[in-house]
């Protein structure tokens, strides 16, 4: 009789959801714009393992190019929402933006 040990398969890795415990736990800092307030995680380019593209330019943010992550901090949708809808910038990019 087999045993039924079926194992959950993992979460498909089609985000890059492993990074979240890191992002939680990284240098962020947090900025006020006027649109509100942002948590900024700096990706270093060792981490930078896939490409993104950035919302301010449309530019492809290239695998292995340093690049910031941004969400936001005002718990507009709760923060697994926010994070979840956490973008790739430039980090020139969002410097300069808004
Ligand atoms: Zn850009």
């Amino acid at each position: 009789m087999p045993r039924n040990n079926r194992r959950q398969p993992r979460p498909r890795d089609d985000d890059d959801s492993p990074d979240i415990a890191n992002l939680l736990t990284g240098s962020r800092t947090i900025q006020e714009r006027r649109n509100g307030s942002w948590h900024v995680q700096p990706i270093s380019e060792r981490r930078a393992e896939r490409d993104y593209v950035c919302p301010g330019c449309s530019v492809p943010v290239a695998k292995g190019t340093a690049h910031v992550v941004v969400w936001r901090a005002d718990g507009v949708t709760g923060d697994a929402g926010d994070l979840a809808s956490r973008r790739h910038w430039h980090t020139h990019c969002w410097r300069i933006g808004s």
